[in-house]
């Protein structure tokens, strides 16, 4: 089996976890498969790094920070390599530009273009244990980029994807993707196996066991990807193609985001183009909208509500204040204690009545729901975000997580 393994910051944290790692790997080795790893930097150390740069200069270089910033991966794939090294083992450490991994110039949120095979196979072939940098990449003009944080799981994944791995193992300090946030449900279950687009949407909903990216990646190449716990020997969750035996399953699981804030504009005149020149101006401020509702009214206005992350409520509270005068919008109001709370399941393709299940069971605890969005396989209500842990532990029960998966009904 050839194998790619990444093992997350936490995971090689110090040098006794190096070590561990050292161990794991070496077993694998010894079981006769072919491993390439994928390292973060050691805990921390990105955050140090960028600390550094900022605490100079207000605005350091993109390209320049690139190349500061690459160089925690740079020494924890050089230790790790060093460790198997002593214990006997072949293994070498590459950076992005040895092997090379190309991305575009997007400096600190670069794009994978092309991950070359040719020294790679030949370092395997000469039995080599392979220990590759994550997070960086190198552009055509030889300058270092990095991938945006959390970019390791991309660069593993980008590496599974052009090797033809059999699996893609993300080794990390939870042991896996649970059917909801432990913290709040105690009776949380560890997912067995769950489809790209699931992933997909926890991930989006602050489900932060993978980075998003990664599991895009891996869903366009068909990586199968296994998050699992470094820290213990259990099988963690798959991340695969969506099989008949999901879709059994109506709820795969319960996010929530306490992140964004609620605007409502009433009273927008209805007419073409203002939906454009409100959204237009939102997105030139770099501002992400996320969900958006629009009611018409028999007075022939419209009243319109949207969702946009926190910390950019204010700055866009005042560019829809200035907006108003020109647009004629009438009333502007805005809630930031809102939570969204979401049900993502494969199995709400074939079977309806799943929203409307929701909706019952969050009326049946008095909580009521402001906006409500659907996609194929995923029902997200915004609610008061005081009512999260009540509306995330409700559903849960009632959608039969509590329980083993085989006893689900509806
Ligand atoms: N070291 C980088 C970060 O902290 C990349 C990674 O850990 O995946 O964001
Ligand atoms: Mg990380």
């Amino acid at each position: 089996m050839l194998v790619v393994q990444k093992y997350g910051g936490t995971s090689v944290g110090d040098l006794d976890r190096i070590r561990n790692v050292a161990r794991r790997i070496a077993r694998y080795r010894d079981e006769g498969h072919d491993v390439v790893v994928v390292v973060s930097a050691m805990a921390g150390e990105t955050d140090r790094l960028l600390k550094l740069a900022y605490n100079l200069v207000e605005e350091p270089s993109p390209r320049e920070l690139d190349m500061l910033v690459s160089t925690g991966e740079q020494v924890s794939s050089a230790l790790l390599a060093m460790a198997l090294n002593a214990m006997g083992y072949s293994a070498k450490a590459l950076l992005a530009f040895q092997i090379p991994i190309k991305t575009d110039e997007l400096f600190g949120k670069a794009r994978i273009r092309d991950v070359a095979t040719a020294r790679l196979k030949e370092e395997i072939a000469n039995g080599n244990i392979l220990i590759i940098a994550g997070f960086q990449g190198i552009t055509d003009s030889g300058d270092i980029t990095t991938l945006g944080r959390g970019g390791s799981d991309t660069t593993a994944v980008a590496i599974a994807a052009a090797l033809g791995a059999d699996v893609c193992e993300i080794f990390t300090d939870v042991d896996g993707v649970y059917t909801a946030d432990p913290r709040i449900v105690p009776k949380a279950r560890k997912i067995e196996k769950i489809s790209y687009e699931e992933m997909l949407e926890l991930a989006s909903m602050g489900a932060k066991v993978l980075e998003i990216r990664s599991v895009e990646f891996a869903k366009i190449y068909g990586v199968p990807v296994h998050v699992r716990s470094s820290f213990t020997d259990e099988p963690g969750t798959m991340v695969v193609e969506e099989d008949e035996s999901m879709e059994k399953v109506l709820v795969s699981g319960v996010a929530y985001n306490r992140n964004e804030a609620r605007i409502s504009l009433y009273g927008v005149p209805d007419r073409p183009g203002l939906a454009a020149k409100i959204f237009g101006t939102i997105a030139d401020a770099g501002i992400v909208v996320d969900m958006i509702i629009q009611t018409g009214r028999p007075d022939g206005r419209a009243d319109m509500t949207f969702t946009v992350p926190k910390t950019d409520y204010k700055a866009t509270l005042k560019l829809v204040d200035k907006l108003a005068p020109e647009l004629s919008i009438e009333k502007i109001e805005g809630d930031e204690d809102i939570a969204k709370v979401s049900i993502v399941g494969a199995g709400m393709r074939a079977h309806p009545g799943v929203a409307a299940k929701m909706f019952q069971v969050l009326a049946d605890h008095g909580i009521n729901i402001h906006m409500i969005s659907t996609s194929e396989i995923k029902v997200s209500c915004v609610i008061d975000e005081k009512y999260t842990e009540l509306a995330v532990r409700a559903l849960h029960e009632a959608f039969g997580l509590d329980r083993a998966p085989e006893e689900e009904t509806l």
